[in-house]
């Protein structure tokens, strides 16, 4: 069965509607404000970039998409749903916002494959040979087929990071962010899973991407979004880094000094 084509059927969200739009997002830690007013529209099979210094907010927005931080003012709807609508549910989000970050986080006593299906498992129900399929095809979705019974261990770390966006992919997610996911490993490795990230880009999965990885982003990313002390400073398409407008981003990417 073909779930791909369930998850896009969804009542909530009509055609031409953004899948994310941050509308004036606030959102504080105490009295610190990290995010300032950020307006911002993702549409179905985007691919946007957030860059921007260390500390800008970037990771904080990011949380906001699937509810791990709850934000203070404005309003954010993802995949249909008003994060401060009163009847929102956090678990049904979080069932189409598949989230990876920079510590993959693997069971080590559980193989690829039982790490990639747990949740369809637990959460779901699935089971039987329906397992089975589905870690085949979500690991020859990040080219790990082979891997199936290895255990974390016995990966490297750019398969690791592989795994991970394997395990969120087999909950079929309308929508993928990903947090800095090559930042801790080596160059070597960091291609392998850049890879991974463009391939799911062609085949139109929307994604949110903090990167470090500027020609990357340039080349994936329908939308660069540069943050700066919790705003969005400048936006635009990949040639934006080549031509920045604001003093701040050219400094950013090295261009201005
Ligand atoms: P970035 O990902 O761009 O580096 P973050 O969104 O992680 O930035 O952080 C933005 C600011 O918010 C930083 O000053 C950071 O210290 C602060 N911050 C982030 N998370 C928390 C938290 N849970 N509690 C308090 N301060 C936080
Ligand atoms: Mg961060």
């Amino acid at each position: 069965m073909d779930m791909q084509t369930q998850t896009s059927k969804d009542p909530l969200v009509s055609a031409g509607t953004p899948l994310v739009r941050f509308d004036e997002v606030r959102k504080s830690f105490g009295a610190l404000e990290v995010l300032k007013g950020i307006t911002l529209d993702i549409t179905e099979g985007q691919v946007v970039a957030l860059i921007g210094k260390s500390g800008s907010g970037k990771s904080t927005a990011l949380r906001c998409i699937n509810g791990l931080e709850k934000i203070n003012a404005g309003q954010l709807s993802v995949c249909g749903r008003d994060l401060l609508a009163r009847n929102f549910d956090l678990r049904d989000l979080r069932k189409e916002v598949g989230i990876v970050f920079q510590s993959y986080n693997l069971f080590p006593h559980l193989t690829v494959e039982q790490n990639v299906t747990l949740a369809p498992r637990k959460v779901n129900g699935l089971k039987g040979a329906a397992v089975s399929e589905l870690a085949a095809e979500v690991l020859e979705q990040v080219g790990l087929s082979e891997k199936a019974k290895n255990y974390p261990e016995q990966l490297s770390g750019g398969q690791q990071q592989r795994v991970a966006i394997a395990r969120s992919l087999a909950m079929r997610p309308r929508l993928m962010l990903f947090d800095e996911i090559t930042s801790a490993l080596d160059p070597e490795l960091t291609g392998e899973v850049l890879r991974v990230i463009a391939k799911l880009a062609a085949g139109g999965m929307t994604m949110v991407l903090v990167t470090h990885e500027m020609a990357f982003a340039a080349k994936v990313a329908d939308q660069i979004v540069f943050m700066h002390e919790g705003r969005v400073w400048e936006k635009g398409n990949g040639d934006m880094l080549a031509d920045p407008t604001t003093p701040e981003l050219r400094q950013f990417v090295g261009n201005g000094l």
